[in-house]
C-alpha cells in the first residue's frame, strides 16, 4: 500500500454520507474518483462500508461497486 494521496483532498469526512448515499451528485462524484486513486481513503471506505452493511444501512450489492 503506497502513501499516494490521490488527486484531491481526502475524503474521510465524506465517506459515511457517501456510504449511505447521501452526498449529492457533485460530491459524490469526487469522492468515487478519489477512492480509486487513494489506498488510505479507499480503506477507510471498506471499513465504513462494512459497519454500515452491518447496520443494515446499506444493500450488500451497493458495495460491490
Ligand atoms: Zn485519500
Amino acid at each position: 500500500m503506497t502513501a499516494d494521496r490521490g488527486d484531491g483532498p481526502h475524503v474521510r469526512q465524506l465517506l459515511g454520507a457517501y456510504v449511505l448515499d447521501a452526498l449529492a451528485a457533485d460530491e459524490s462524484g469526487p469522492v468515487a474518483g478519489h477512492l480509486q486513486r487513494c489506498a488510505v481513503c479507499a480503506a477507510a471506505y471498506v471499513e465504513v462500508a462494512e459497519a454500515a452493511s452491518l447496520l443494515g444501512l446499506v444493500d450488500e450489492e451497493d458495495l460491490l461497486e
